[in-house]
């Protein structure tokens, strides 16, 4: 059977989504894993960032999403730092990440992305991250309402939690990037 691959169906494949929102040439990859061997959670995914890079290359599909890497990756930089063609990997991981939710891949139904949204949730409304905020957010996304709880007055008392936002960050114009670089829902900008 011959297979017709036509323009209309390659010229927005997952390649070229990542590289509209991660602004990065991922055709200069020669494949030295430079990125792999530096990233801290590497030995214990599936596919490390070098793998990820091949399998885009190769015109990996949606499945990329469900890639462990998506949401393990604590978004460290090492990856885009060791690079010796300047490329920006972290930038692909986060592009992955905002498709991957975008297309309600199952590995976006996990904890880790609704902490990532508490997080970002925390940045957009307080300029900086807010602890307490970040966590009843959490919560209550993940109904984990007691979880933890018990080291709550330890992390108190050595203040390592606040109890209210700061109130020097510069909130106008971290609203202001959210605005800029949000993405419409369901897509592109
Ligand atoms: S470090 Fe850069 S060039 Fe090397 S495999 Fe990773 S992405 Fe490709
Ligand atoms: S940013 Fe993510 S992929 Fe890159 S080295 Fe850090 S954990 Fe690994």
């Amino acid at each position: 059977m011959t297979m017709r691959i036509t323009k209309e169906k390659t010229e927005r494949g997952l390649l070229q989504q990542v590289k509209e929102l991660a602004g990065v040439d991922l055709r200069v990859c020669f494949q030295c894993k430079k990125c792999s061997s530096g990233c801290p959670v590497g030995d214990w995914v599936e596919s490390p960032p070098a793998q990820i890079m091949r399998r885009l290359h190769l015109g990996a599909g949606d499945e990329l999403l469900e890639s462990d890497l998506v949401w393990v990756c604590v978004s460290c930089q090492t990856c885009s730092a060791r690079c010796p063609m300047g490329i920006d990997v972290a930038a692909v991981m986060d592009a992955l990440r905002t498709l991957a939710l975008e297309k309600g891949a199952d590995s976006a139904r996990g904890t880790v992305p609704k902490f990532n949204r508490a997080f970002l949730g925390s940045v957009r409304r307080y300029g900086r991250t807010y602890d307490m905020g970040m966590i009843a957010s959490y919560k209550f996304r993940t109904f984990s309402f007691m979880k933890d709880t018990d080291k709550f007055p330890q992390m108190l008392k050595k203040r390592k939690i606040a109890l209210l936002p700061s109130f020097k960050a510069d909130r106008k114009t971290v609203k202001r990037i959210f605005k800029t670089t949000q993405r419409p829902k369901g897509g592109q900008k």
